[in-house]
Parts: C-alpha cells; sequence; structure tokens
C-alpha cells in the first residue's frame, strides 16, 4: 500500500514538470489565456462532483493558435450540452477556452483529419489523429448544437443558460464587469451567472459566448485579502483578483458569496412546491422557475418580484426564499402553498385587466406599481360579498377556519376580516384557536402568518386606517439613535430589521422622538436589560457572542453602546456589565471572519460577525468609542489610570531606556521615524510595542511631545482654560500660587488632570538625573512649556507654570510621598544597574556556546563567545570571521536551529537573541550556521507580492502521543494578519485549529517517522501557553508552495515583531527590507 502510494506519487511529480514544461511554451498561444492549477484533478474528488453537466464526448486534439501559425498544440477537448471546451491535459479543472455551443454556427470538415469550429467571430481549428475520430467528433458536434437549438427555440424561457448569454430570456447574471487578476497582464472580464463564475478575455468575447473556463462556485469560498483584493478559493485553485475600489471589491464579493450560496442551497422546498404546475411560473410576471415566495400572501415569486413584495415591508409581504429559508417551510406550509399560484389569483387577480399585465421583462418601474396595486389596494381582488361589513366578515371568518377551506379564509382576510378577532367563546377567543380545536392546520398555518402581534406599526397619517408599514418587535435586530440633523431631520431614529431592511424614522421635535425611543427601546429588550436603556445611549440590540477560548456555539446577548460606554447582558446573566472602552486591553477586528474580538481585563468576548448593515454599525461604534488617536484627550484609549495609552508608553519607555540619555527631550529625533511611529500609536496605541532600539529615546521623547503639542484642546482644556494657568505665574508668593495651581488642577476634566500628572510625576524623575542627561527643571520646563500649552516659545510663562508645576509636584498633585520614594528608588535602582553595565565596558557576562558550520559533524564545531545582546546575525558573522569565509554576493547565511537527526530545522530571526535560544536548546538540538537556500527564492516571491497573506490547500497531520506514522489529509490553510487557520473544507466557516502568528514557531522540515507524503514540509509549533504548545506537520505538493508559505510565514512574524497593524497598507515593503536583512549578506562583514 505504502510503496504504491510512493511511486504513484512521484509520477505524478513528474506529470507536474510536464505541466510546467508546457506552460513555458504556451506563451505562443495567444488565443487562451493561461490559469495555472495549483491542483490538477485527482482521484478524491470524483469528477462526479465537478461536471453536473455530463460530458458528452471527450479526448486528445490538436489545435492551432488562432494567428495562423501551424503549431499545433495538444489539448484535452470536452464537449457537454452546452460547452465545448479545452484544456491543457485532462488533468486540468479549468480550460484554456469554453465555447458556448449556442454560439457554434457551423462545423466543417477542412482537409485531412482537421476540422473547423465556426462561432459568430471566431474559427478554431482542430485536428485528430485520424479521419475516423474526426468524423465521430464533427458528427456528435453537429448533433449537440442541433439539440440545443431545438431545445432552446421549444422553450424560450428555458430554465438553462448558456454563459450568461441573454438567448434564454431569462438573464441569470448576478454581475459582471472587469477585473485584474493575479498573473495575468491584462484585465479579466468576470460573469457571475447562476452558480458559476465565467471568464472572459473581454466584454466582447462574452457576448459572442467564447470565453476562457468557468469555476463552479459549489467548491469555493470568497475572502476579501485587502483594501481592493479579494480571493476566490476553490480546491484546486486560489483565483486572486483586484478592484478598482473597496466598494468595487465589496459588490463582488457579495455577489460571489451570494453566488456560492446559491450554489449550496436545496432544491428540496422547491421541488416540492413546483409540483403543482401554476407554482413553476411567477404569480405576479409568469417568470419560470420562480424561487421565492410571500407565506402570508400565498404566491410563488421569482426573484424581481420578491424584490419589490420586499419593498412593501413585512407587515404586507413575507418574503422567504424557496431555497435559502429552508426552516420556514414546514409540512404545513408547503401544504398550504399546493393550492397553487392559478388558485390564489383567482382571488388576488380576478380582476386585473390583461393591459396591466406584468411580464417577466417589465422593468422595475412597472413591476413595483404592479405589485403594490395588486397586494396593498387590492385592485384586481375578487371582492367578498360581505366585503366593507366588518363583523359579518370576521363571523364568516370565525366559522371557514372550521373547514379546510384556505382559499375562503384567505379571501376574507384580505377583504378585511380581523385575523385577531373576538370570536365572543372565551374558550376558543381567536379564529386560530378555533381552527386548532377544529384540526385545521393548514388555516392554522395561514393564519399563523397573517397575525399580527407584537408590532410597531406606521401610518401615512393619523387619519389613515390602514396602516403602511410595521414591524415585528422580535425581528428588530437594533435601534439606533441618529446625532441631530442626520437625513435631514432635527431628530430620528433606526430601526433594523432581521432581513438586513433599515427604517428610518424622523420627526422634528426632539421630545416626541425621545418619547418613542424609550418606548421602542423597553420593547425591545427583554425584562432584565431595561438597565441597557436607561441611560443616553447610541445604539441598543442583541448580538452573537462567544466568551474565552470556548468553542460553544455563538450565544445571544443584548448590548447598548454610547460614546465609550458599552453595557452588556450575557446569555444567563442576572445584572447589566459595564464596560469602558477606552480602557479594555485590546479590540482586534477578525478582518475574514467579520468579527470582532474585546479583551476586557482577564475576559475576551468575541462578537460574532454579520453581514447585515446593523453589525457594521456597531462595529464602527466599538471602533470610535474604543479610543481615536486622533481625538481629544478624552478620547485617546486610556490606562486605568485614565492617562492616554500613547502617553504612557512613551513615559514608560523613556523611563526605562532613557532617563541617562543626555539631553532628553531636547534633542531631536529623525523626522520620518516620529511620524511613522505617532502614526502607529494614533492607529492602535495598544498594538504597538516599543522594542528597544539604537537612539529610538529620542524618536519616542519627541513622539510624545508631539502628541501633547497636537491632541484636541491639549491638556490644559483649550486657550480660554489655560489663560488662569498662565497668569497665576504673576502671583509672587509661591505658596499663592500652588494653592491657585491646585484649585485649576481640580477644575480640569478627569483625563485632563490625570494626564497632566503623569507628564509631571514623569518629568520629576527625569530631571532627578539631571547629572547624567543634565536635563534640569528649567530645561525640562523650556521644552515642556510651549508643549502643554500648545504655544510658540514666546510667552515665558508657559514654561513658568511648568517649572513650578515640577518644582512643587508632591504638594500641587497631592502625592503620597511613600508612594513616591518607592517609585524614585525603582528608578534609581535601574540606573544604577545600567551604570554598572557601563564601568564595566562590556554588555553583560560572555559565555562560550557552541556552533556548527555548514552541518553537525566532526571538525564543524566553534566555540563562540558571545553575550546576552548578541543577535542571530552578529553570531553568523563572528562564526563567518573566525572561519574566513568571505562574503559572497547572493550568499544568504543564517542561524538554524537543528534537531539532532536533521531532520527539521528553523532559521532564526535575525535580531533573534543568540543565547536565549541556545540556552532554551532542549538535549536534541543544535545551532547551525548555514547558508539558506531558500532565501533568495523567497525574497524574489515577497518582492511580487502586494499583501503578506497565503491561502490554500496543504497535507496536514496532528502530533497526537509519540505514536509512529501519521496520517496526512487535506486541510485549507489561511495564513494572514494574525493568525494560521486550518479548515476542515473549503466550505467550512470554522477554523478547526488556529494559532497566533506570535506564537508559531515554523521549522523546515518534518520527522521521518511520520512519513510525509512529500519533501516539502514544515513542522509548526504553536506555543499558546507555557505547557500547551501543539505540533502540526504540514506538507506542500511542491517546493514553490514551501517557499511560498516560508516566505509569508517570516514576513508576518517580522510585521508581527515590529508591533505593526498588518492591516495597514504598506507593511510588505518594510517587511522586505526587514528580510532582505535578515539574511547575512556581504553587508554585514
Ligand atoms: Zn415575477
Amino acid at each position: 500500500m505504502q510503496n504504491c502510494f510512493r511511486s504513484q506519487f512521484s509520477v505524478e511529480e513528474v506529470e507536474c514538470e510536464d505541466i510546467e514544461a508546457s506552460r513555458r511554451t504556451s506563451s505562443v498561444d495567444e488565443d487562451s489565456i493561461d490559469l495555472a492549477c495549483t491542483l490538477s484533478r485527482s482521484n478524491d474528488l470524483g469528477d462526479s462532483d465537478l461536471h453536473h453537466t455530463p460530458v458528452i464526448k471527450m479526448g486528445w486534439l490538436d489545435k492551432t493558435p488562432p494567428q495562423g501559425s501551424l503549431i499545433f498544440q495538444k489539448r484535452w477537448v470536452m464537449l457537454d450540452a452546452q460547452y465545448l471546451r479545452y484544456f491543457q491535459n485532462e488533468k486540468e479543472v479549468y480550460s484554456k477556452r469554453i465555447i458556448a455551443i449556442l454560439s457554434v454556427t457551423e462545423v466543417l470538415n477542412v482537409g485531412e483529419q482537421k476540422f473547423e469550429v465556426v462561432t459568430r467571430n471566431r474559427t478554431f481549428l482542430f485536428r485528430a489523429e485520424n479521419n475516423t475520430v474526426r468524423e465521430e467528433w464533427v458528427s456528435v458536434l453537429k448533433e449537440t448544437i442541433q439539440q440545443r437549438r431545438s431545445s432552446m427555440e421549444m422553450s424560450l424561457m428555458n430554465f438553462s443558460f448558456t454563459s450568461g448569454q441573454r438567448d434564454s430570456g431569462v438573464s441569470l447574471i448576478s454581475k459582471q464587469g472587469y477585473l485584474e487578476m493575479n498573473g495575468l497582464r491584462s484585465k479579466v472580464y468576470v460573469v457571475i451567472c447562476a452558480d458559476r463564475v465565467f471568464l472572459y478575455g473581454n466584454a466582447e468575447e462574452h457576448s459572442q459566448g467564447v470565453g476562457i473556463t468557468y469555476i463552479e462556485m459549489n467548491v469555493g469560498t470568497v475572502k476579501s485579502t485587502d483594501k481592493r483584493s479579494f480571493n476566490l478559493t476553490t480546491f484546486y485553485r486560489t483565483f486572486s483578483f483586484l478592484a478598482e475600489s473597496a466598494q468595487q471589491r465589496d459588490q463582488w464579493v457579495e455577489a460571489l458569496q451570494d453566488c456560492v450560496s446559491r450554489s449550496l442551497s436545496s432544491d428540496v422546498v422547491a421541488q416540492k412546491i413546483w409540483a403543482v404546475e401554476a407554482n413553476q411560473r411567477c404569480a405576479d410576471c409568469g417568470a419560470p422557475h420562480p424561487d421565492w415566495a410571500s407565506v402570508n400572501l400565498c404566491v410563488v415569486l421569482c426573484k424581481c418580484c420578491a424584490g419589490v413584495h420586499r419593498g412593501l415591508g413585512q407587515s404586507v409581504s413575507k418574503v422567504r426564499s424557496l431555497r435559502m429559508d429552508e426552516k420556514v417551510w414546514t409540512d404545513n406550509l408547503i401544504q398550504v402553498f399546493l393550492l397553487g399560484n392559478n388558485r390564489v389569483n383567482l382571488f388576488w387577480a380576478a380582476n386585473m385587466p390583461p393591459s396591466e399585465a406584468l411580464h417577466p421583462s417589465s422593468d422595475s418601474e412597472k413591476r413595483q406599481r404592479f405589485v403594490s396595486a395588486k397586494y396593498c389596494q387590492g385592485k384586481y381582488r375578487r371582492y367578498h360579498a360581505l366585503f366593507g361589513q366588518q363583523e359579518a366578515l370576521n363571523k364568516a371568518l370565525c366559522s371557514t377556519v372550521q373547514t379546510d377551506d384556505v382559499l375562503e379564509t384567505l379571501s376574507l382576510v384580505f377583504c378585511g376580516a380581523d385575523v385577531n378577532c373576538y370570536t365572543g367563546d372565551p374558550e376558543l377567543p381567536s379564529p386560530v384557536s378555533v381552527a386548532q380545536h377544529y384540526g385545521q392546520i393548514l388555516q392554522v398555518e395561514f393564519l399563523t402568518h397573517n397575525h399580527n402581534t407584537g408590532n410597531f406599526s406606521y401610518y401615512e397619517s393619523e387619519k389613515s386606517s390602514s396602516q403602511s408599514g410595521g414591524l415585528k418587535m422580535s425581528d428588530v435586530l437594533c435601534l439606533l439613535v441618529n446625532p441631530p440633523g442626520k437625513h435631514g431631520y432635527a431628530h430620528s431614529f433606526e430601526l433594523y430589521h432581521d432581513s438586513g431592511r433599515v427604517y428610518l424614522f424622523g420627526e422634528d421635535s426632539s421630545d416626541k422622538v425621545k418619547g418613542w425611543i424609550k418606548a421602542i427601546a423597553k420593547a425591545l429588550v427583554p425584562s432584565a436589560a431595561e438597565d441597557l436603556v436607561c441611560w443616553p445611549f447610541e445604539r441598543v440590540g442583541r448580538l452573537r457572542y462567544t466568551e474565552g477560548q470556548s468553542h460553544h456555539s455563538p450565544l445571544l446577548g443584548w448590548f447598548s453602546l454610547g460614546g465609550s460606554r458599552l453595557l452588556l447582558l450575557l446569555h444567563g446573566a442576572d445584572r447589566v456589565e459595564n464596560i469602558d472602552l477606552r480602557k479594555i486591553k485590546e479590540l482586534s477586528m477578525e478582518l475574514e471572519a467579520g468579527a470582532v474580538v474585546l479583551v476586557d481585563g482577564g475576559r475576551s468576548l468575541r462578537v460574532e460577525g454579520d453581514r447585515r448593515p446593523d453589525f457594521q454599525g456597531w462595529l464602527s461604534g466599538l471602533q470610535q468609542g474604543s479610543g481615536r488617536g486622533d481625538g481629544p484627550l478624552d478620547q485617546q484609549q486610556l490606562t486605568d489610570t485614565d492617562v492616554p495609552v500613547i502617553v504612557d508608553r512613551c513615559m514608560s519607555y523613556i523611563t526605562q531606556h532613557g532617563l541617562k540619555s543626555e539631553g532628553i527631550y531636547r534633542r531631536c529625533g529623525v523626522n520620518s521615524k516620529i511620524a511613522a511611529l505617532l502614526f502607529f500609536l494614533r492607529h492602535d496605541a495598544r498594538q504597538v510595542r516599543l522594542i528597544e532600539e539604537e537612539r529610538q529615546v529620542d524618536d519616542v521623547a519627541n513622539v510624545l511631545k508631539r502628541f501633547l503639542r497636537e491632541v484636541g484642546e491639549g491638556v490644559f482644556n483649550g486657550h480660554q482654560a489655560s489663560l488662569p494657568w498662565l497668569h497665576t505665574t504673576t502671583i509672587s508668593e509661591m505658596s499663592e500660587r500652588v494653592s491657585q495651581y491646585q484649585a485649576l488642577l481640580h477644575s480640569l476634566p478627569r483625563v485632563n488632570r490625570a494626564t497632566l500628572g503623569a507628564v509631571i510625576n514623569h518629568l520629576y524623575c527625569v530631571q532627578c538625573f539631571a547629572d547624567e542627561n543634565q536635563m534640569n527643571m528649567h530645561n525640562l520646563a523650556i521644552v515642556f512649556g510651549p508643549t502643554l500649552f500648545q504655544m510658540d516659545g514666546t510667552d515665558n510663562s508657559a514654561g513658568q507654570v511648568v517649572e513650578d508645576l515640577i518644582q512643587n509636584y508632591q504638594d500641587i498633585f497631592n502625592v503620597d510621598a511613600e508612594q513616591f520614594q518607592r517609585q524614585l528608588d525603582m528608578i534609581s535602582h535601574v540606573i544604577k544597574a545600567q551604570k554598572e553595565h557601563t564601568k564595566e565596558g562590556s554588555p553583560s557576562p560572555l559565555t562560550i556556546c557552541g556552533v556548527y558550520l555548514e552541518r553537525k559533524e566532526e571538525g564543524s564545531e566553534l566555540l563562540v563567545q558571545i553575550s546576552q545582546e548578541v543577535s542571530a546575525e552578529e553570531l553568523v558573522c563572528k562564526v563567518l570571521r573566525r572561519r574566513n569565509i568571505p562574503p559572497q554576493q547572493g550568499d544568504y547565511w543564517s542561524c538554524f536551529l537543528v534537531d539532532d537527526n536533521q531532520e527539521i530545522e528553523r532559521p532564526l530571526h535575525y535580531q533573534e537573541r543568540a543565547l536565549t535560544i541556545y540556552f532554551s536548546l532542549g538535549k536534541d538540538c543544535h545551532l547551525v550556521v548555514k547558508k539558506n537556500c531558500y532565501m533568495e527564492a523567497i525574497l524574489t516571491y515577497i518582492a511580487g507580492r502586494v499583501d503578506v497573506s497565503r491561502n490554500g490547500l496543504i497535507k496536514f497531520c496532528e502530533e497526537k502521543g509519540q505514536r509512529g506514522k501519521g496520517t496526512f489529509s487535506r486541510r485549507l490553510c489561511v495564513l494572514s494578519g494574525l493568525s494560521l487557520r486550518l479548515y476542515k473544507e473549503v466550505k467550512s466557516s470554522q477554523p478547526e485549529r488556529e494559532c497566533p502568528v506570535h506564537a508559531l514557531k515554523v521549522y523546515c522540515g518534518i520527522k521521518r517517522k511520520l512519513q510525509p507524503p512529500s519533501c516539502w514540509g514544515m513542522t509548526v509549533l504553536c506555543e499558546k501557553a507555557v505547557r500547551d504548545t501543539q505540533q502540526w506537520y504540514l506538507c506542500c505538493e511542491s517546493k514553490n508552495e514551501l517557499i511560498e508559505w516560508l516566505a509569508t510565514f517570516m514576513s508576518l512574524q517580522v510585521l508581527e515583531r515590529e508591533g505593526r497593524e498588518v492591516e495597514l497598507t504598506g507593511p510588505v515593503l518594510d517587511a522586505r527590507g526587514q528580510l532582505a536583512g535578515c539574511p547575512v549578506g556581504s553587508t554585514c562583514l
């Protein structure tokens, strides 16, 4: 078995090379576009999955390029009822060319063995092995074309389609247009049609019915990868597209996702409902195969009409999909629909003049007019004899529901009988209870769908008796209170409905709107959650969430948000929690999943994404509320002590690394670095880790100054409020000044007060080390006066205020003397330690460490003396110098961590501390300095990338105990942003395994005893916690693939190390630079 597997594998490899070779020569063929498959059609996926259209004939044929060149190319040709396609070879899934049968005008014999397939604009010349084969092809082609044409003629409204051509009378195209595609020089014309995506060279090709290929979307997933780009991933290949704008990208992604769900949706319900012939046409326009329905009006509808129905609101028409809303379709409801469109229309369209009838091709305006006339006004309905006599109608309803005549009930209800009327019998008070009592389940079903309770109804005016629309409170997801003036109303609010619709209500009177909001909010939330709505919130509603690391299915929680305050009532909780979003530890967006993770104190909450518009609102609300780097102080991300995180990060960095730095806060740093650092901090200060780097103290010091100088309103809360501070300097008596400062301090808002206190505390500490840094109180005050007051340097009083504040820090800020002393002691301890370390002249004690050159063998070991600070890069340099190895252009040396069996190895990041790694080495590992043979390929790959991410299929195996051979099975692996995720199936929405990038250690190679399916493997350690390390084995199909994965891992880890937000644009360039510095090139020596 095993041998068999191996040999099979090697065969595949050879063939891959063949493909590579032919791919290179195929550039001659300008008629087709090369779509390299990353994965060939293989045995473990049956063809039946992919080709629901049966193949009529297939085989090898030679084909000439259209330019008249005589070089024939071998092509695998496949014919089905709709298309003639040819492929690079028989394993390829995506064709090089696809020709719609309907666009073929003629098939002609030409000379020996050859035949032409003629389309309206182009002729394809094929050559068969011999004349017999040629005859077979020609006759079967002619036959297929004939059949296809006649089937189209027979039914102009046929459901089938031909690559989106309009000749079927029904357009199934949901979107089309040009997109850039990774790997192709020119744009492709992409057409989403039913459950397939077609690629054409251009729009003209599309109209001619001759394209490149199509992609079956039942095996696809669609994900946004960057601002304008997105991936369409199938088992075989990832198609990377680039749209013109982010908005365009969103539209494409949405259309493609619809396409996927269409292809996955079941037609079980549709088939049952279409069993009645009249249901095979839309009740309104007559379009074929209607797969929507209005469950209360009892009509089956096409997509266009369903859209119009949805516009009438839930209270008029409850629109559901036959394919996607499976849960709605109980057997009883399906039974009701077996009445059929024709019989229901005997009521709804009894008096419809033929001139007003709707057609499948009617424009949307006509459709709207018609649907509204038919169902809102009841213009064409058959009037019931009792019409206008409310009591009689109600009475008739109560007796009809005892029978099985649902049509009569429908007629009564839509002529005015009240579904909620009182029957007069306290035992059976409503028509529903009567129907139930008499066992009329279909009547119950019908009445239930027309039963409006807990509604929020709205009317055109106080006088109108029929409501214009209504919402069931249980269908409302979210209530949003708009800021005054939004949407042109002085006061307005929005309701987000479960169906994705948004309802806007506006009023000029603030009181009236407030009253409404209060009433609606109370009706919306459960009674235990009433605290959620008793404050000036901006939005309230329900969201699904998971808590902690648990993978339970999402629970429903109630949330209300206003500014930076989030109130929540989680599932099963008995009280409302209160979170200050500015102070949370982390708020991260999982862009692909569309979820948001909120870490506060010890717990994390993952709010599940949703494509509905209310979720977008929550996202931006949470983001805004969690602190904005460009806002005033009190809108910044804050520490527990109300100090902006930016200020805190900078000051503690200076405390650690800059107190002894001469001229700290006076020297200027590198402007570009300051700007970049401030940008990242403003974007999300919590995510930025300041790592010690040479001379960075001045940059950080300047970031702090620039932030304080630029922050909205400043620390003193605006120009007006700062004047009394400046004026205080005119008081001659210092004790009086101090009490004046105290009073002013007291009047500052909380965050300003805390920030000022923290800054002055910091400056006090800095001047304590004036002997070292030459910055005494006066010097600091000269710098910080204008900075804190956001003024130029002309007014000396600004500096005077700051000097006073530093000098009298303990008095003015009422500082606990003992606590302050502890702080000073700690700082002197740090400084003392640093002093000793400079006195010795060497950073830290040297350690002797054993390193191997090239590989572990006798004579290759070197003992190198290194200190704690030495990086992997420096270690490599030392080793090369010791062995007199001259630098060569294009050589990339790295330090590797290698296991003793030399089966797996990990190149160290050039900044990694070699000694730390050395000490952490287990018994069975060692350090080797050698050339990094992948580096050049990695750099080339990265140079051509626009984003740092990769996804694709990979063979996966997991370490379980010490058992021998592993089982490798296929997984979709997605590596992007901050994590590595493995999905069991391309369609899965939940990853099977997930690990943050920072916790990953990636080794090349896999232990042989696991018998990996190829030699291009990686061992991935996921260190989530000290005692929780998982080992995963990922195996690629080719060296190139391995290199691409390694390159992506490395780039992401470089970004991660830099503490960058990976989602920002631009970091790839930096990663490139960093990686270029990663190997030891000639510059180092
Ligand atoms: Zn219709």
